[in-house]
């Protein structure tokens, strides 16, 4: 088993880079087929989501479009609970089908407060696509139209997610070993 240490956690691939893709090629597939002639416009939520945004993004043959967005709320292996503003959304969302691309849904307060804050701009529909789901942990019913994986309640590492600003440039994903 190939383990690595970041700061002071052993963590062990637990996605490989192939099954990520792979799984990537399926939710792009159902995106080209669900929005064909919709131009999309696609909404990264930044840090974590950039590695799955620009892999999904290669693999959808639609005309769409991308802007990022950026919250900051999680500090270390837990979730703090505060989940401040959403920044960088300068284009009107009016009118437009949106597709929000998220790395994780966790607790599912992100997404909530993403919601709340896009649904009065109005626009025409707003589905969520996240690479990976931890249902355990959900606090808030949150609607997750895509997604490539569903896993455990265990912290992970890698492909965009990061442990204390750490290991975001790992190419496949790693679990915290006890
Ligand atoms: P939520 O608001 O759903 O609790 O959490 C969303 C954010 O928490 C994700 O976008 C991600 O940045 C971070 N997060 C949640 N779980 C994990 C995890 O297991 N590992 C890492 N590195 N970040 C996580």
């Amino acid at each position: 088993m190939s383990t690595i240490k970041i700061h002071d956690k052993l963590f062990a691939v637990s996605i490989t880079q192939n099954m990520i893709q792979e799984e990537i090629k399926r939710v792009a597939a159902e995106i080209n087929r669900d929005y064909k002639n919709k131009r999309p416009l696609m909404i990264g939520v930044l840090n974590g989501s950039f590695m799955f945004v620009a892999d999904l993004m290669k693999n959808l043959n639609i005309e769409c479009n991308i802007s990022f967005v950026k919250f900051s709320s999680y500090e270390g292996t837990e979730t703090t609970g505060n989940i401040n503003q959403l920044i960088g959304l300068t284009e009107s969302i009016e009118g437009r089908d949106i597709i929000i691309l998220e790395d994780i849904v966790d607790t599912g307060l992100t997404m909530h407060k993403m919601l709340e804050t896009i649904t009065p701009l109005n626009p025409k529909s707003i589905a969520i696509a996240s690479l990976i789901l931890k249902p355990a942990r959900l606090k808030v019913p949150v609607y997750v139209k895509y997604s490539a994986f569903t896993i455990p309640d265990r912290f992970i590492v890698g492909y965009g997610l990061d442990y204390d600003g750490l290991g975001r440039n790992l190419p496949d994903i790693y679990d915290a070993v006890e």
